[in-house]
């Protein structure tokens, strides 16, 4: 059996959705294939399941790809603006949790059910636990041969997103697929996740599993000021997944773990005020009592703080202001939010998201080499990637 319509989306998730919407609403015959028995499960699994679903403060500096300038028009022509009006439209409750940061008061399931009932309204058709067999160029569009029949459209639209969380139904199809085309896919590796470190530096932290303090992660030039989580396989909070995905094996990462103070004044004042004090008391002051015992027993002997001079005061702040974090990688795709690399932008129209190979084909959302940092971005990007692809199909 042969359906025919205008546009075929592959994936059902945050991009496939806003696309086939879009596309709906101009007057588009569409068609969603998701091999999942359900639509958007990383939107409902987002946030803690409250979906941090975009980010008031977003500009194209907010995402890493081989060519930054790639996303600029994509976002400028869909706002997190547009995104919360349609929120508001649908009566969903959110909040400001932090920096820019809108998450749902009650549940992300909400967002799901806004961009179905989106999409139910814009007369799209969406097949779920349908998987495709292969995918033909013909002449006049695409075949694409699925377990619910055969397809046929002129175009075809990729939204099968990255590698992260496989249990959640993510492939590497959309790769395979870009491939199959002719596009140049740039090397993946996992983003926003979680570095784990062993033996010595390991052991350094071992018994600290479940502290949090906060910090400055730097590294290759990025620096980010929030927590970090020690656990018990490394260090994980929103400091180190935003620095996690500047982070390649063997690259300096170093944390300033006093990033409000000059710590050397601190030191030599409190040297000053309470001479008697030691060391690992007066670290306790700023960091968890169980972290500052910890600084004294692997790296500074605890004395009283008069009896430190001050070349050795300094060389204490120094080193805890530039932390050198050993880390020997991450927890993976397994734990990641999100998949670094992907198709690459320069075969793509960064207005359209239409291959420059092969006219008709699209790739949206996080299968392209556009990357967001922790904080609703990633989102927004899928939003604004579908809608630009649902405008030109
Ligand atoms: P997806 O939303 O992953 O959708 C891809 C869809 O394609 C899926 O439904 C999948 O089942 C389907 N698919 C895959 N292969 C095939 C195939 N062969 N055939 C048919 N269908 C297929 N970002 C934020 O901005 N805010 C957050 O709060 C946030 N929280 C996150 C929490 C977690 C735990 C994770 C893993 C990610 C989080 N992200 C968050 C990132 C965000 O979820 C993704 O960047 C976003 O969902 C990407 O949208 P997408 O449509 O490209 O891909």
């Amino acid at each position: 059996r042969t359906t025919t319509s205008d546009v075929i989306i592959i994936g059902g998730g945050a991009a496939g959705l806003m696309c086939a919407r879009v596309a709906g609403l101009r007057g588009k015959r569409v068609r969603v294939v998701e091999h999942a028995n359900r639509c958007g499960k990383k939107i409902l699994m987002s946030g803690g399941g409250r979906c941090n679903f975009t980010n008031t403060g977003t500009t194209p500096a907010n995402f890493l790809s081989n060519n930054p300038h790639f996303c600029k028009s994509a976002l400028a022509r869909y706002t997190p603006q547009h995104f919360i009006d349609m929120v508001e439209a649908h009566g969903i409750a959110y909040h400001e949790k932090e920096l820019g940061q809108l998450f749902c008061d009650e549940s992300s399931k909400l967002i799901v059910k806004m961009l179905l009932d989106e999409c139910a309204d814009a007369g799209v058709r969406i097949d779920t636990s349908c998987s495709v067999e292969g995918v033909e160029k013909t002449d006049d569009g695409f075949r694409v041969r699925t377990t619910l029949g055969e397809l046929r459209a002129p175009s075809l639209v990729v939204a099968t997103g990255g590698l992260s969380i496989p249990s959640m139904g993510a492939t590497g199809f959309g790769y395979e697929l870009a491939r199959q085309f002719g596009h140049t896919v740039l090397p993946t590796r996992a983003g926003l996740v979680p570095l784990t470190m062993t033996g010595k530096p390991q052991e350094r932290f071992a018994e600290l599993s479940g502290v949090s303090l906060p910090v400055t992660a730097q590294c290759n030039g990025r620096a980010f000021s929030n927590f970090m989580l020690i656990t018990h396989r490394g260090v994980s909070g929103p400091a180190i997944l935003q620095i996690s995905s500047y982070w390649n094996v063997g690259d300096e990462l170093l944390l300033d773990l006093l990033p409000q103070a000059d710590a050397f004044e601190t030191l030599k004042s409190l040297r000053a005020s309470r001479p008697g004090i030691e060391l690992r008391t007066a670290l306790a002051e700023f960091f968890p009592k169980r972290f500052a015992e910890r600084l004294c027993e692997v790296w500074f002997p605890s004395r009283p703080i008069r009896q430190y001079n001050d070349p050795q005061l300094r060389e204490i702040a120094t080193f805890l202001q530039a932390f050198p974090l050993i880390a020997n990688g991450t927890e993976g795709y397994r734990t990641a939010e999100v998949t670094l690399g992907g198709v690459d932008t320069d075969e793509l129209s960064s207005s359209t998201m239409m291959s420059k190979h092969l006219p008709g084909l699209h790739f949206i959302g996080e299968v392209v080499d556009v990357t967001g940092w922790l904080g609703g971005y990633n989102f927004q990007w899928a939003w604004a990637s579908g809608n630009a692809a649902g405008m030109a199909v």
